[in-house]
């Protein structure tokens, strides 16, 4: 049995939340890379991790979403490395039993563009993916991704460490909504993600929990791998300086059940979301047995 269908034999697994709002609350100021944090404030990354295990998350992410030499260029070789390792030891440390999923966003430019080449994307995807493998991650996800390409790279170097390999992309462009930035259909994504070798595809942040059951069902019916879904607490709106997002806690594990019929084997929250929402969505699991 492969670890990915070893994991999801009891069911869904519940995720964690957001990071980014998490870390801002524990004072990163805006325009600092969180990732750096790591680093320079080791305490509170873990202090957010521990956050999530204590809300029942039963796989966490690391802070290391930027760590590729494209993102965070100017950054050295050795300093990403240290990011990523030091962001699965954080996770790892605040984990106890709770499985670690190493965070790899998008470079941030664009291939079709030409920005950027694809043997660029390639040696950034395969150090980062090297440097968290290294570090003991138990599977390598690929978050809000849009671009089908850039995936594929991204796919191919987590592959040869060996570890599953999650590739997750944000759906939240076109008249529906259901459409990644670069135009690409849920039933695109999921054929893709099958032919590059993902254990597991999924929809993380996008435009909220109501969408993501739609968007959950069509990658559910699109492919056989395991689906993971990450939605943002709703669209943020500004209140002056602070960014708001609209949906509660209550609101966001109403959909538990919705999105375990959809197909749904990871499920979790992305921008906007708390500890408060994990404590949520696993009180939903627990009252769904
Ligand atoms: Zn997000």
């Amino acid at each position: 049995m492969s670890r990915m269908s070893e994991w999801l034999a009891n069911g869904l697994l519940i995720t964690d939340g957001a990071w980014g709002t998490e870390l801002q609350a524990r004072g990163l100021p805006p325009g600092t890379m969180p990732d750096t944090w790591n680093l320079t404030h080791p305490e509170h990354v873990e202090a957010v991790a521990r956050g999530y295990v204590d809300a029942g998350s039963q796989v966490i992410l690391t802070n290391t979403f930027r760590a590729n030499a494209i993102a965070m260029h100017g950054c050295s070789e050795d300093d990403l490395d240290a990011i990523n390792r030091t962001g699965v030891a954080l996770s790892r440390r605040a984990a106890g039993e709770v499985l670690v999923f190493a965070s790899i966003g998008p470079t941030g430019k664009m291939l079709l563009s030409g920005e950027i080449d694809s043997e660029q994307v390639a040696a950034a995807f395969t150090a980062q993916s090297r440097s968290l493998a290294a570090a003991g991650a138990d599977a390598l996800i690929m978050e809000t991704m849009s671009d089908i390409e850039e995936a594929r790279l991204a796919v191919a170097a987590a592959r040869r460490t060996g570890l599953p390999v999650i590739a997750s992309f944000a759906f939240d462009s076109g008249k529906n909504k259901d459409r990644t930035m670069m135009g690409a259909t849920p039933e695109t994504v999921a054929e893709a993600m099958v032919e590059a070798g993902a254990d597991a595809v999924g929809a993380n942040c996008g435009i909220g929990v109501e969408q993501a059951v739609p968007i959950c069902r069509r990658l559910h019916a699109a492919c056989d791998l395991p689906i993971w879904i990450k939605p943002n607490a709703g669209l943020p709106t500004m209140e002056g300086t602070a960014i708001r997002y609209g949906t509660s806690a209550e609101f966001f594990a109403s959909h538990y059940a919705a999105l375990r019929e959809a197909g749904a084997s990871f499920l979790g929250g992305c921008c906007g979301s708390t500890p408060e929402f994990i404590r949520a969505l696993a009180g939903a699991q627990r009252a769904a047995l």
